[in-house]
């Protein structure tokens, strides 16, 4: 059988499939897990890689990971693709307004209760990579090599107190063996339905929690005197941020956000303690020892301007993720037979970040964006809401919402990408 009559193969396959990739994502949707608590989800993968009777379905992996190991016809073993789906929600509200909305709390969660809710998108990711798995599970005699199907847990950042994420799967020895030659990842993005969106460079940038804890005296608070109010310095130091941009080159871009605040005070006591979380948003990987020096500096000077101390931290550093050129150029025609030509366009970019870094960087491969929005490309092929549509809405947002009709799409990438890495028509010699 030639590589063209597979291609379509793969096609109607990912059809027959699509009606319970959408069933799939509509139950995890409803049933969301935060990371490293992604319990459900992983039992969910593990019984459907096992049900179509892959050669191994390794679980427990850095926390509930998940790889699927199915192993084609090579007799000296072949390439090897690692597909990557993520499989965490986010402590946030389902407001996307569907009827399969989440009304999951987690009450048990570090800093919770916490509503829950899958406002990343990675209900898709894992639903698309398990639908994935059916279609190529189905030629499996026709594979020249091995697929990985990597479902990774807390992708958005364990609890600060546990391990957990990309890294933590390498170093459980999640690809010692077979070890990838590829590696491919995507993200369900506010971009017209079915539009694969993509970069030479970097696609995300790089990233770090920053925990700031600025400590006073605590006291009465008729008599501030008396003791070391930390709020001020706290302002001082949210105030100060603003100009952090104007320290690195205005080519590159940083951005630097404190998303919450957590103080020991009350309202008649002024607290001994207050803590910033933020995160810290580098384009330019380079820039992220410059842009963690300074943010130090600003928070331990501005806390000393106010008699009080200040300690900086920098956890979970993630490094961006990159496209190189020749991946690229490789993978061009693979993704334009899947989405349509007209379909596949360059995408600027942005400084979200995703840990797939960790694996397409030890691995190569790539990282595309895949449209499932009601959205259309201005005139310089920025995404603006289309007509009659439900509008442009972020990740993040409690309002995100993603179309099931894409789901398809996202499939047959994953599986026309693989096909293609294992014969050797996507790869960088
Ligand atoms: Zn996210
Ligand atoms: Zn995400």
């Amino acid at each position: 059988m030639d590589s063209e009559a597979i291609h379509e193969e793969l096609d109607e396959r990912a059809a027959d499939a699509a009606g319970q990739v959408v069933a799939w994502r509509r139950h995890l949707h409803r049933h969301p897990e935060l990371s490293n608590r992604e319990v459900n989800t992983a039992r969910l993968v593990a019984d459907h890689l096992r049900s179509l009777g892959l050669d191994e379905v390794r679980t427990g992996i850095a926390g509930h990971g998940v790889v699927g190991v199915l192993r084609g016809s090579a007799p000296d073993g072949g390439r090897v693709v690692a597909l990557r789906a993520d499989m965490d929600a986010l402590p946030v509200k389902d407001l996307c307004g569907t009827d399969f909305a989440s009304e999951t709390v987690d009450a048990d969660y570090p800093g919770g209760p916490f509503p829950v809710s899958h406002a990343c998108g990675h209900d898709c990711h894992t639903a698309m990579l398990m639908g994935a798995a059916t279609v190529l599970a189905g030629v499996r005699e026709r594979l020249p090599g091995t697929v990985l199907f990597v479902f990774q847990p807390a992708e958005e950042g364990p609890p600060v107190t546990e391990e957990g994420g990309a890294r933590a799967m390498v170093e459980a020895g999640a690809f010692a063996g077979p070890v990838p030659t590829m590696a491919f990842g995507m993200h369900v993005t506010p971009y017209p339905k079915g539009y694969v969106g993509y970069r030479v460079g970097n696609q995300y940038g790089a990233s770090a929690l920053v925990r700031i804890v600025v400590t006073g005296k605590q006291v009465h608070g008729s008599t501030p005197w008396e003791g070391v109010d930390p709020m001020p310095a706290v302002g001082a130091v949210l105030t100060g941020i603003g100009q952090l941009y104007r320290q690195v080159s205005a080519f590159d871009p940083v951005t630097v956000t404190i998303g919450h605040v957590e103080d020991v005070g009350r309202f008649n006591i002024i607290g001994q303690t207050v803590t910033l979380w933020g995160t810290v948003r580098c384009a330019v990987e380079s820039d992220m020892a410059e842009v963690e020096r300074r943010l130090t500096t600003l928070a331990e000077h501005s806390a000393a301007a106010y008699g009080a101390t200040a300690t900086v931290e920098y956890l979970q550093s993630v490094p961006p993720v990159h496209n190189s050129g020749p991946w690229v150029e490789a993978a061009l025609p693979t993704f334009r037979r899947v989405a349509g030509g007209e379909r596949v366009v360059e995408t600027g970019a942005t400084l979200g970040y995703d840990d797939v870094s960790e694996f397409i960087r030890r691995f190569g491969g790539l990282y595309v964006m895949l449209g499932v929005q009601d959205a259309a490309l201005d005139a310089s092929g920025r995404p603006v809401p289309a007509e009659g549509g439900r509008g442009l809405v972020t990740n993040h947002n409690p309002h995100f919402y993603a179309d099931d009709d894409t789901l398809v799409t996202g499939v047959r990438l994953h599986a026309h990408v693989a096909y293609d890495h294992l014969t050797g028509a996507l790869v960088v010699r």
